[in-house]
């Protein structure tokens, strides 16, 4: 048993899938009474395929990741949830999460009785690593990396994530959610070097795809492998397979990256200026940490005028933050313009 097997949980190492009919059958045939379908065509009577391929195939090319390194699932959720489910002992195991960070890990650390340890980013939000390391017991089977970084925005050090990987007895998540807005090679060059690496993407962020729900779990063999037997066999409709399909052939996204990279930088400046606003923090992403006098009333200011920020007032090392998407550049001016009012009636 390689070390990987080792973590698995039991009742999983020792799983029968479920062996669906497209399963059983997998060359082509002309007619197919096997799954009790509808025999009449009107797009979707059949049963999708469950390993996507022509997607995965399309994906492949893009993001240079071959197929079976790849688990697709139902926005990256079903990545985290599965994952916490192959490795992850209720009420006995653990995993470490470094916030603030994306809130999901705690939500299924919770539903599935996983405990948490919080091991919080430095004041500068990067990875304070000796604690890291002195956090992990025995029990400690995920650690979750989350870079660039929700809600600060930053790329955490390299350095730091790859020593974590190397000195972790159990699997090392990396979720590079952002990573197509930075010029830092991504850690899925890496699955190969590293059995415990496991790479999160999705297309709901530059990909302009939050709608379809599709995320990306990117890892060597045998834990794609397990992905594939725990997964629900048709978790990706074929609606959801065709319309990420023609979007990735129809769309080139580094023109709308570069233009919101631009706006971003561009929004730092013009927030900077401002009086209520006390910091912009650093980004590498499509949002903004931004700190202001008082973000609660500029909260509700702005909520008057219709625009709608991500309030992180209550989140730990955020006070009186709020992370601000960038939007397109008519957007933007709005939303800065309806701050100079706010600044200008408050100073009143
Ligand atoms: C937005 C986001 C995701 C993506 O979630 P989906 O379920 O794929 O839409 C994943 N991780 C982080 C850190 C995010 O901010």
């Amino acid at each position: 048993m390689n070390r990987v097997e080792r973590w698995v949980r039991p009742n999983i190492r020792n799983l029968k899938p479920y062996s669906s009919a497209r399963h059983e059958f997998s060359g082509t045939a002309h007619i197919y009474l096997d799954a009790n379908e509808n025999p009449y065509e009107n797009g979707v009577n059949r049963y999708p395929d469950t390993l996507q391929m022509e997607l995965k195939e399309e994906l492949s090319r893009i993001k240079e990741v071959p197929v079976q390194n790849m688990f697709l699932g139902n926005g990256s959720d079903e990545a985290i949830d599965i994952l916490i489910r192959i490795f992850c002992e209720p009420s006995l195991d653990e995993m470490i999460t470094m916030p603030p960070t994306y809130g999901m890990y705690q939500v299924y650390g919770d539903i599935n009785n996983v405990a948490i340890k919080s091991v919080p980013l430095t004041p500068k939000f990067d990875i304070d690593l000796s604690a890291v390391l002195d956090a992990i017991t025995e029990r400690t089977k995920i650690i979750w990396v989350c870079s660039p970084n929700n809600p600060t925005g930053n790329l955490l050090s390299s350095d730091s994530i790859e020593q974590i990987i190397k000195k972790f007895d159990g699997i090392v998540v990396v979720d590079e959610a952002y990573v197509d807005f930075t010029n830092s090679v991504s850690w899925a060059s890496r699955i190969e070097e590293f059995d415990n690496l496991v790479v999160l993407q999705t297309m709901s962020k530059a990909w302009g795809m939050a709608g379809v729900r599709l995320g990306l779990a990117i890892a060597n063999e045998y834990i794609i492998s397990l992905y594939n037997q725990v997964k629900a066999p048709y978790n990706i409709s074929i609606p959801n397979q065709e319309r990420v399909l023609e979007l990735l052939r129809t769309t080139d996204i580094n023109e709308q990256v570069n233009a919101i990279v631009h706006s971003r930088d561009e929004l730092v400046t013009q927030l900077r200026d401002l009086d209520i606003v006390t910091e912009v923090h650093p980004s590498d992403t499509n949002f903004l940490l931004v700190r202001f006098r008082d973000c609660q009333n500029v909260y509700d200011e702005l909520v008057q005028r219709g625009i709608v920020l991500r309030n992180r007032n209550n989140v730990m090392m955020c006070e009186n933050g709020m992370r601000v998407t960038i939007g397109r550049p008519d957007e933007n001016n709005e939303l800065v313009e309806a701050l100079i009012e706010i600044m200008n009636h408050s100073n009143q």
